[in-house]
């Protein structure tokens, strides 16, 4: 199915096509990126260590099609989990801002016409990845970094 002009403006997230919704990612990979939990306050930590899918320079998964076949701990977000997962996902991802009422940002691929466009506002994780394969779970503490905003 089609997606209608501008309905990330005046479609809710549980109205949208599957094209549409697709659509709203802006393709940053900043949730393909390993977190830290703290156990004790929640407090979130973003690591540098990429998922083994993400490819460091599209920030695309490599296998999205049958992620879930190969990464089983891949979140599949819906509008109806997105609730559950709101407070680990990346401040500029645009699920988590129409999700908070929000616009979605000047920058977005959606409203430039230009995927490269989340690059080119230094949004994205481009060449900022290391691949989970190089770094023991134990050490990716050692990777913490901010999010880039
Ligand atoms: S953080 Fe959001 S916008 Fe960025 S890649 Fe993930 S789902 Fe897409
Ligand atoms: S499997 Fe793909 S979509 Fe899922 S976290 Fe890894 S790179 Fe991202």
């Amino acid at each position: 199915m089609s997606k209608r002009p501008r309905f990330w403006e005046t479609v809710p997230l549980t109205r949208m096509t599957e094209d549409e919704w697709e659509a709203l990612c802006d393709g940053c990979g900043k949730c393909c990126l390993n977190k830290i939990e703290d156990a004790d306050t929640g407090e979130v930590f973003l690591t540098r260590v990429a998922c083994r899918l993400l490819d460091d320079y599209s920030c695309q998964c490599g296998q999205y099609q049958i992620r879930k076949k190969l990464v089983p701990e891949c979140i599949r977000l819906t509008p109806e989990n997105i609730e559950s997962h709101a407070y680990w996902m990346p401040a500029t991802c645009a699920y988590r801002l129409l999700w908070q009422g929000r616009p979605l940002p000047g920058w977005h691929p959606l409203l430039t016409g230009d995927p490269e466009s989340v690059h080119a506002a230094g949004i994205s994780v481009r060449g900022m990845t290391v691949p989970e394969f190089e770094v023991d779970e134990e050490d990716w503490e050692d990777h913490i970094i901010e999010e880039p905003n």
